[in-house]
């Protein structure tokens, strides 16, 4: 059987944070697409876990450090 990831639809797609590369089980997906950040880099849909997403913000509250953007 051919498994090509295009096909998949948006829902089943894998949750990658976008920042720290950290990838949700699947039987978290559900959870982590609640708790995680979802953006736009042009036509792709981003995901910042929510660990990154708490220190990002703390980031922007804190400091900025323009390296990180
Ligand atoms: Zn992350």
């Amino acid at each position: 059987m051919d498994h090509n990831p295009a096909d998949v639809p948006a829902q089943d797609q894998e949750l990658v944070c976008f920042v720290c590369g950290a990838v949700a089980p699947a039987d978290q997906r559900a959870v982590a697409r609640l708790t995680w950040s979802r953006g736009r880099d042009g036509e792709r849909t981003t995901w910042t876990c929510d660990r990154c997403s708490r220190d990002n913000v703390r980031s922007i509250e804190g400091k900025l450090d323009p390296a990180w953007w």
